[in-house]
């Protein structure tokens, strides 16, 4: 490829709209450009990595023996009815009818006409196990697109269906599909962690997310050094207090100090004291001295969650014990129903209107604790939980995991935080859909079971943004030689000057006739606008040809990752560029 003919045009200035390092150097290297919020336009460049990135996915996919289909974006309703979906997705969904008046929905995942799907061509036991997988278009109406491919309302995704008769296949299915998710990310370059995930609306127990690393990632996660042990905040688990030796040591010292002073909890005035801060400030306590009470709406109805100060609600597993679909905090009017006080002064005794209570487990182990009065400006001191809560309360681990958590699996290490960016997800389903959409199979004995299922999804567009938050510098992109547009460009310092020209083109051809994917610099550009752009481009490999190498009769070869140099003989330009390509995809090699 000429750099003069390649449908991409550089741009100097960072995109106002472009928040982050992907998005904006996506933009910039005239890779995407933007045809409305959240969907994009790929540009050659921008294609041919997505391309790679899907050959890697596809390799990978097929060597477990999955089967590549293709299904439908255009979906009809009735399938999502079936399953109650249609409800749930809400706002998200793209929505439309045809001439006839007849709904369908842009599939913002394809669960449904898989489903339908296998229940018309699956009867026996003996078409299972399948594993059926596609690449295509999503669509989600997200409220806010931002940051690019990252969160955008039409991407691009490898999404996989298992087709089970029992639990056993399932589990050996979603191996499998780990293995290879994990071969996926080595392979496109990714510095990534299988975390434990919730399952969230999709339904199904079982679950882990792929996460690369990386700032910019929108999910918390928790991971632990010493056991591997990695997880979402929103499904670490925590362990009791009396797990945790630390914890124990200091509440058992309040304890003793609570004994010698004094029995029974008391009232004392905090005027204009709201926040945990402020509470523990005026009153000479830690914030883990305090017990934060919470009013939340549980599918509407109002509940008491009760977590130590420090430490914040966790409303996924809250959402879990209570078993209910919708948990928010309440509004105002209704904490104020509840407590009899206005918002800021909440507390397990005392409440206005008797409400279900649940506590933290960290909760009960503290001893001479703070709460809030439910009254103006009033708090409680001395608040023993087992002695003087209302009976009734139920106890459960409740909160988010933090740094510095012991971790929950070995017991040994300490939790530390870390942000990602989902690239991958593998779910067990179970037989939600199967039972809803009909999916079922006869045994041996003519007896008929649903089928079970799990469900593997890729955001390949993500993944691409998420190469780049990782592999890039001041200077622009630096590519990974798996998934790089081109794996070397040839730049003629002055292409102007017969002999550099004669030389860049010269070894342009031969490495075309090698078989290597390459870009020649023929533009009449200053060289370093034709270096800003392969920089930013980020071509794995350069090969310059000046005049001062030329007299020598040698050429430079650069890294575009490490700035490593180095002079080569122009007859032996093909063969170390050939060695340092295959070097460089060793790299990536699971
Ligand atoms: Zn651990």
């Amino acid at each position: 490829m000429r750099m003069s003919q390649l449908f991409a045009t550089t741009l100097r200035e960072v995109p106002a709209e472009a928040e982050i390092a992907s998005h904006q150097l996506l933009l910039r290297a005239g890779m995407m450009r933007k045809a409305a919020g959240g969907i994009y336009v790929f540009l050659p460049l921008g294609l041919r990595v997505l391309h790679k990135i899907e050959t890697i996915v596809r390799e990978e996919m097929d060597r477990t023996g999955a089967q590549e289909l293709l299904l439908p974006i255009v979906q009809p309703a009735e399938l999502w009815q079936q399953t109650g979906r249609w409800d749930v997705y809400g706002e998200e969904m793209f929505r439309l009818q045809d001439r006839h008046g007849r709904s369908f929905c842009l599939g913002p995942t394809h669960e449904e006409i898989i489903t339908w799907l296998v229940a018309n061509e699956v009867q026996s036991y003996r078409q299972l196990p399948v594993v059926l997988y596609q690449i295509q278009n999503k669509y989600r109406d997200e409220i806010r697109p931002r940051f690019g491919p990252l969160r955008s309302r039409e991407f691009i995704m490898k999404d996989a269906y298992s087709f089970d008769r029992d639990a056993a296949g399932l589990d050996e299915n979603y191996r499998k599909m780990y293995e290879a998710y994990a071969r996926i990310f080595t392979r496109c370059g990714l510095s990534f962690r299988p975390v434990e995930a919730d399952s969230g609306a999709i339904g199904g127990k079982g679950s882990h997310e792929f996460m690369a690393l990386a700032d910019a990632g929108e999910a918390a996660i928790v991971y632990c050094d010493a056991c591997g042990y990695a997880a979402n905040v929103e499904q670490a688990e925590c362990l009791p207090p009396e797990g945790d030796g630390e914890a124990e040591a200091q509440d058992a010292g309040q304890a003793r100090a609570g004994e010698a002073s004094e029995p029974g909890w008391r009232r004392v005035e905090t005027p204009g004291q709201h926040t945990v801060e402020e509470v523990a400030r005026f009153l000479h306590v830690q914030p883990r001295n305090l017990i934060k009470t919470m009013i939340y709406l549980a599918d509407g109805q109002p509940v008491a969650v009760l977590v130590r100060g420090d430490h914040d609600v966790n409303e996924i597993k809250l959402g879990h014990v209570l078993d209910v679909r919708h948990v928010f905090l309440a509004d105002a009017e209704t904490t104020e129903r509840v407590t009899g006080a206005p918002v800021g002064f909440a507390g397990p005794i005392g409440l206005a209107q008797p409400v279900p209570m649940w506590v933290d487990q960290a909760v009960m182990a503290m001893k001479e604790a703070v709460t809030g009065g439910n009254a103006k400006d009033t708090h409680l001191v001395g608040v023993d939980p087992t002695v003087h809560f209302p009976a009734g309360y139920k106890v459960a681990d409740l909160r988010l995991a933090q740094p510095g958590d012991l971790c929950p699996r070995c017991r040994r290490g300490r939790l530390q935080a870390a942000r990602g960016i989902e690239v991958g997800q593998v779910f067990k389903l179970g037989t939600k859909y199967s039972e809803a959409l009909g999916a079922m199979y006869l045994d041996e004995n003519g007896r008929s079971h649903p089928i079970i299922m799990g469900c593997y999804g890729i955001g390949v567009s993500r993944t691409m943004a998420a190469i780049i938050e990782q592999c890039h510098d001041e200077h622009g992109i630096a590519w990974p030689m798996t998934v790089a547009p081109y794996q070397v460009i040839v730049v003629p310092v002055n292409a102007a000057e017969a002999p550099q020209w004669e030389a860049a083109t010269q070894v342009y051809g031969q490495l075309q006739a090698a078989g290597v994917e390459v870009v020649l610099d023929d533009r009449s550009e200053r060289p370093g606008v034709k270096f800003k752009d392969a920089d930013l481009m980020g071509f794995p490999l350069r090969v310059t040809i000046g005049p001062r190498g030329l007299k020598e009769g040698k050429a430079e070869l650069r890294w575009r990752a490490s700035g490593q140099e180095e002079a080569v003989p122009l007859d032996q330009v093909v063969s170390r560029v050939q060695q340092a390509i295959a070097d460089e995809l060793q790299r990536y090699t699971p």
